[in-house]
């Protein structure tokens, strides 16, 4: 973390202007000093107050970063830089560029007021012999570990529930990959579908569910999901959280995932409903705050070890729901049960390092499908950005270096990058136009971040990538000849041939698989009942969404990730909260 930090710190020093060097050991000009540099979205404004010998306080701000990641930076660091009394403190993962510009700011303020920064990280405060560790022991009923979409759910649940429990997060900021997820949730027989007149079934669900995971999906969870999933979009509505807008997803047979009303994506919407839900209900969720163990008497649950900023816990409690999400984030840990996915990118929220699964396997739980891991075909490699499928959708196409076509782009993720990873050098382009781009939002965070290489003429494009021009140009009317007459002869594609690729300037982003969902995980009942490798319950331990395995199987079908959070999240909560009660 620290050496991306210093990676991004340099960028952004450059971007801040160059104060002279101040004489080694000069006290501090007292006065409040301000500088800026280039945050995430733009200008991170830093304004720093010292004493003589102090940094005694700092205000931050920058309006255009994402309030979610580089807000949290803003709100965070400056109380980090006067603890520690040096700008030098570790970023927010997550938040990287925002946090770089702080460091930035602070440090060219600190310098105009003759700080000498070497000495201040020589004699920095918030090292392991100046902080002293509180020992802390909370007793509780139950403890939510993880607060991104199942943990949330799980809390809502209990809270309203009356129930006594306490909810950890690790990361300074809530929502986890849950914040990643843009489609929508599935769910059948609802009334959104009803008054919308779609027809629909559970049983209809389950069985694309199950194919769409090469069968080898848990048909108890799969019927599970798809039995509790009209009553799930009804709890949804009663907190706020309405998701109307219905549309079609691949692999489903009908029009199955529900979005919010104005097709805004779904994760954001739900994280920012579910914590306003729970600010509304008074819930703190403990931030910062990490679990590392669980503590089992007798063969049953008993609490959880954590540690916090300042302080290590022992929450004493009677039951557990394991909400930690998957382990997308963690490379080793993917390389491990995966090995030939050794060195591949992920696009995960840097909190999914798989922790929940390693504290469930220290107390017996048995694993399923651990193995089976979601790439996702369109990833730009070098910042890990996801190209949403809507750039296929609405009508893109993959070449590769040859300057061809070589699938039907909008086939299952896990074929589409199986295809790509035969193509030289494993990876492929994207190819729109101008009108593509005129259509769909989301390409402006792609140019804007300079993953876009463009053009006023294919073959212009062409050159920049090194393709042979006149054979990109033939793949591209080859292609704008199937839309014209609705059949793609070379791949059989059928869907996103609504426009053709003409319009100039055309554009291209070098694209390659990336680790998406890790759809294995603990396993559990229909009940959210963590299981043994001897094949039990273990008492007073649940866990619900991407920590858990065998309800996608071996591939998830768009919309069940946030089918899965929220209605084995509050399956979760109710287990555990009718365990307690016994
Ligand atoms: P899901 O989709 O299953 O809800 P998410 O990835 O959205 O999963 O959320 C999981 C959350 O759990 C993330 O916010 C992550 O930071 C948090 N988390 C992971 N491990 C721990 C841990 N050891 N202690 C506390 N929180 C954790």
């Amino acid at each position: 973390m620290r050496k991306i930090i210093s990676l991004m710190l340099c960028m952004a020093l450059a971007l801040c202007c160059i104060v002279p060097a101040v004489a080694e050991n000069a006290a501090m000009q007292p006065g409040t000093y301000e500088a800026e540099a280039q945050g995430f979205g733009g200008k991170v404004q830093v304004a720093v107050t010292v004493s003589e010998s102090e940094i005694t306080d700092i205000a931050i701000t920058g309006e255009l970063e994402t309030p979610a990641l580089g807000g949290v930076a803003i709100e965070t660091m400056g109380d980090a830089i006067v603890k520690a009394q040096t700008p030098h403190v570790d970023g927010v993962s997550g938040a990287t560029v925002t946090s770089a510009a702080i460091i930035a700011a602070a440090s060219e303020a600190l310098e105009a007021a003759g700080a000498n920064l070497e000495a201040m990280d020589a004699n920095r405060k918030d090292t392991a012999e100046d902080v002293v560790r509180e020992e802390k022991t909370l007793d509780t009923d139950i403890v939510i570990i993880g607060a991104g979409g199942a943990g949330m759910a799980a809390a809502i649940m209990a809270q309203q529930a009356g129930q006594q429990f306490v909810i950890l997060e690790k990361m300074p900021y809530v929502g986890g990959n849950t914040t990643k997820a843009t489609g929508g949730m599935n769910a059948a027989e609802t009334h959104y579908q009803k008054e919308q007149g779609i027809e629909d079934s559970v049983a209809l669900f389950a069985a694309d569910t199950m194919k769409g995971g090469h069968d080898i999906n848990d048909p108890a969870l799969v019927e599970t999901l798809a039995s509790k999933s009209a009553e799930a979009i009804d709890w949804l509505d009663t907190i706020g959280a309405e998701l109307p807008k219905i549309s079609f997803s691949g692999g489903a047979s009908t029009n199955r995932i529900h979005a919010p009303a104005d097709g805004s994506a779904v994760g954001n919407f739900l994280v920012d409903k579910f914590s306003a839900k729970l600010k509304e209900l008074g819930v703190d969720i403990m931030l910062n705050t990490k679990a590392t163990q669980l503590i089992m008497q007798d063969g049953k649950v008993a609490g959880v070890k954590a540690e916090g900023a300042d302080a290590n816990y022992t929450i004493n409690c009677k039951a557990v729901i394991l909400a930690t999400g998957g382990f997308g984030a963690n490379l080793d840990m993917i390389a491990s049960f995966r090995p030939d996915l050794q060195g591949t990118v992920t696009t995960n929220a840097p909190g999914a390092t798989g922790d929940g699964i390693v504290m469930a396997q220290e107390v017996g739980a048995a694993l399923v499908d651990i193995e089976q891991i979601q790439l996702h075909p369109t990833v730009e490699q070098t910042t890990s950005m996801l190209i949403t499928e809507s750039v296929r959708g609405d009508g893109a196409i993959l070449v590769n270096q040859g300057g061809k076509r070589f699938t039907n782009e909008l086939l299952t993720r896990d074929a589409v990058s199986a295809a790509e990873l035969e193509q030289e050098g494993c990876y492929a382009y994207i190819i729109f136009d101008q009108h593509l781009r005129d259509n769909l939002k989301a390409i402006e965070k792609y140019v804007t971040n300079g993953l876009t290489k463009q053009a006023d003429t294919i073959e212009g494009l062409a050159e920049q990538l090194n393709i042979d021009p006149a054979t990109l140009a033939q793949t591209l009317a080859d292609w704008n000849e199937a839309v014209k007459n609705k059949n793609d002869t070379a791949f059989g594609r059928t869907t996103g041939m609504e426009n053709d690729l003409s319009t100039a300037p055309y554009y291209a982003i070098q694209v390659a698989p990336g680790i998406h969902h890790t759809m294995g995980g603990v396993k559990i009942n229909t009940a959210a009942e963590v299981i043994s490798t001897e094949g039990e319950v273990i008492p007073g331990l649940f866990a619900a969404g991407e920590v858990t395995g065998g309800v996608h199987g071996g591939n998830r079908l768009g919309g069940n990730a946030v089918a899965d959070i929220v209605i084995f999240g509050r399956i979760a909560a109710q287990s555990a909260i009718d365990y307690c009660a016994k």
